[in-house]
């Protein structure tokens, strides 16, 4: 019985991550959705924004951004949540597992396509499980075969790099980021400059968005 009771608990840390400690739980009505993983709760007649945690979705100015944020909205806007609070973020915003009725409203946006699971900041697996799932369901955002990742998306720099004269000269080459599966031109900044890449022809993988690959 006791090698049994060490085995669960040896199983149990091998398979699955710990869940995250809640440190606080609050109830709100949904006053606004930003995006597919940050709404603003109304706490105690103060807005409270929270930032869904272990789960990233596509910035709106990505593919599917508005939908994911439609998905969001349809689920909880309006609609009185529970808020269980894991932490705070890097800009102070409160992250957290929200809750409408028995849903689980973070994992069920990753279940249905519209949110990446937060690998970098959370392991659990069946968070990945739901993820497996609907990427191979191709659901939501997975009916593109190469999304690119929202924190992808956010280390590509908002403004080009590069001057207009540059970009009006000839292309003489182009540049598969085998990441993101983006392709860039040769007068784009991240031309032969990106982590995994490989020179490749003008129509592999999806054009930039800053030098149209
Ligand atoms: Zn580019």
């Amino acid at each position: 019985m006791r090698f049994t009771a060490l085995l669960v608990l040896v199983f149990s840390c091998v398979s699955f991550a710990t869940p995250p400690k809640i440190t606080e739980q609050l109830t709100g009505k949904v006053v606004r959705v930003t995006d597919g993983d940050t709404v603003t709760v109304l706490v105690n007649l103060k807005p409270l924004k929270v930032r869904l945690y272990g789960i990233d979705a596509p910035e709106t100015k990505q593919s599917f951004g508005n939908q994911s944020k439609a998905a969001l909205a349809a689920m909880v806007f309006g609609k009185v949540i529970t808020v269980k609070k894991t932490g705070t973020d890097k800009y102070g915003r409160t992250l957290g597992i929200i809750r409408y009725g028995n849903t689980d409203v973070n994992a069920k946006m990753i279940e249905d396509g519209w949110a990446w699971h937060y690998k970098y900041y959370n392991d659990e697996d069946r968070l990945a499980k739901l993820e497996t799932k609907a990427k191979k369901d191709k659901l939501g955002l997975w009916a593109d075969s190469q999304p690119l990742a929202p924190w992808e998306f956010r280390r590509q720099p908002r403004t080009p790099t590069i001057s207009k004269k540059t970009i009006q000269g000839p292309t003489t080459g182009y540049w598969l980021n085998l990441s993101s599966g983006v392709r860039h031109n040769s007068q784009c900044g991240n031309y032969k400059n990106t982590k995994r890449g490989r020179p490749c022809g003008p129509n592999e993988g999806r054009p930039c968005g800053i030098c149209k690959g």
